[in-house]
């Protein structure tokens, strides 16, 4: 059975057995604090543990206010003099809620901090569907950490091994400036069509995704773009590498490592190349092996998911999922053909016909490096450009050039941004917009060409943001369909760009890509 198959099988596998875990097993809402009636009005609390004292609390605190929040839309205050209040709001939300607790009594003047308390309602973990849960959080939280610990190793070799390989080759300086700018120019307009439509379409607003609240202190202090501009510059690397939300740096280094090892003399440059690529083969082969669990980590993921907050937690996502699609067909069938046919002066239709055997390659694999050899064989028989051309601009494309994973990593991020906005927690300014664009930017360079390479780059943007990775967690679970979709993006990308470069060498007449065989 293939591959895609397993992961969309065992994705619906977890849905149904958390369905049946839903209906089937006892869980309440908990918020971890217990109260009585204070004599000063609202109530004290008498205990405070779990989601309760993760907000903040404590034993004693005076709460005269709750607002029940179920989405952006639906909110509800409720005042509270009784403990039986307290319950009865409790009782009308669900697992996955936030509920804002106000310190002060009620009506006291000047008592209530700035910012409530946001209590995330968690499943009562004396439950019986929290015990039966338990181990499979633990599997997935593993699955999770070793994603991450992916992270930093797999951008720094591939960057490092993509830029020693080409500034290697002295005689294509010229082609490589040519190609670069294409890659930069392409990925550039695809976050930035991500980045519209994510605000036009706004599917994070009010979602209610059961996810925890941020807790305080976690987002990161607003930088403005500049700011975001120099702290690529890393005074200590190791700290950087050190640091998942660091990306950019290791980025920024990895570029300029990788030029400079090309103008070490001999034998530095030769072994470094080597070294570089041989950690590189190493680490795609370890991403391979960690990536065949996605199955069951994607069941484990979805059960806790179903099972916690229900089916309502799809709506939203499949309204993320339509903009994802909207913007890759977008970029697929407008953008890219539009620079074919004015800058490339090739026509758009029969170099999509030409080029199918690798677009059907790169959807079967959803992975542009499993897919190289087929594209460099497309692009050289059925499009007709030369060898020097595909076999320059290919192997670049394959792992720096992704244009579908770029829109992705905005349109995920901004999602989640959104959804923290919309409930009060986070504020998606002007200047973090533009932060997510050239992260996404970079991450789409930085992104190997496996599966669910584009999943691992977005754990770093969120780490930047300060927004909790478990969002990323729901995008995991229905990111299979996604990414067989960004990969055949990031495969036509690839090609239009060798056709472009092929024909500004003069090498396809305009009317070459009828070299359809
Ligand atoms: N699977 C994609 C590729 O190989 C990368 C990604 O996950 O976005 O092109």
């Amino acid at each position: 059975m293939s591959f895609h198959w397993k992961v969309l099988l065992w994705m619906l596998a977890g849905v149904l057995c958390g369905l049946g875990l839903q209906y089937g097993t006892d869980g309440t809402a908990w918020s971890g604090a217990s109260f009585e009636a204070s004599p000063s009005g609202g109530l004290v609390v008498t205990q405070a543990s779990g989601p309760a004292a993760k907000a903040g609390l404590s034993k004693g605190d005076v709460v005269g206010e709750l607002v029940l929040l179920r989405g952006s839309e639906d909110e509800q205050r409720v005042a509270l003099t009784s403990p039986e209040d307290f319950a009865a709001a409790l009782g009308r939300s669900g697992v996955g809620d936030v509920v804002w607790a106000h310190r002060g009594a009620t009506g006291s003047s000047g008592a209530a901090p700035a910012k409530p308390l946001a209590i995330n309602l968690k499943l009562d973990p004396g439950s019986a569907r929290a015990t039966i849960l338990a181990p499979f959080q633990f599997v997935a939280d593993i699955f999770m950490a070793l994603l991450k610990m992916l992270i930093v190793p797999l951008i720094l070799t591939s960057i490092i091994t993509g830029v020693a390989g080409v500034g290697a080759m002295k005689d294509l300086r010229r082609l490589g400036g040519k190609t670069f700018t294409y890659y930069i120019a392409t990925s550039l307009l695809a976050v930035l069509l991500g980045q519209v439509l994510v605000t036009i379409m706004r599917p994070g607003v009010g979602a209610s995704l059961g996810l925890s609240p941020l807790e305080s202190g976690d987002v990161a202090p607003e930088a403005s773009f500049i700011d975001v501009l120099k702290r690529m510059v890393p005074a200590n690397i190791f700290e950087s590498l050190s640091d998942n939300g660091s990306m950019l740096s290791v980025i920024f280094f990895a570029l300029i490592f990788g030029a400079f090892i090309t103008r070490a003399g001999s034998p530095h440059k030769q072994r470094m190349t080597e070294f570089f690529e041989s950690a590189y083969a190493v680490m795609i082969k370890m991403a391979e092996g960690i990536l065949a669990l996605l199955p069951y980590g994607v069941f484990c993921l979805l059960i806790g998911v179903v099972a916690g907050t229900g089916f309502g937690v799809f709506k939203p996502l499949l309204l993320y999922m339509l903009t994802v699609l909207v913007a890759l067909l977008l970029h697929a069938c407008v953008t890219l053909p539009l620079i074919l046919k004015f800058v490339g002066k090739v026509s758009p239709r029969r170099w999509f016909t030409a080029m199918s055997p690798a677009l059907m390659t790169a959807f079967s694999t959803s992975s542009s490096s499993m897919t190289l050899p087929v594209t460099l064989d497309t692009v050289e028989k059925r499009g007709g450009a030369s060898n020097k051309i595909a076999s320059f601009t290919l192997p670049l494309g394959a792992t720096i050039n992704m244009d579908g994973t770029a829109l992705y990593e905005c349109i995920g991020v901004v999602f989640l941004a959104q959804y923290y906005q919309s409930t009060g927690q986070f504020e998606l300014t002007l200047a973090m917009q533009a932060t997510v664009v050239v992260m996404a930017l970079l991450a789409s360079i930085g992104a190997a060409g496996i599966p669910s390479a584009g999943l691992v780059m977005m754990l770093t943007i969120l780490t930047t943001l300060g927004l909790p990775v478990e969002g990323a967690a729901l995008i995991l679970a229905v990111d299979r369909p996604l990414d067989m979709l960004r990969t055949v993006v990031n495969v036509w990308s690839d090609s239009c760009g060798a056709a472009v470069i092929a024909s500004s060498e003069g090498e396809l007449a305009p009317e070459g890509a009828t070299a359809v065989g």
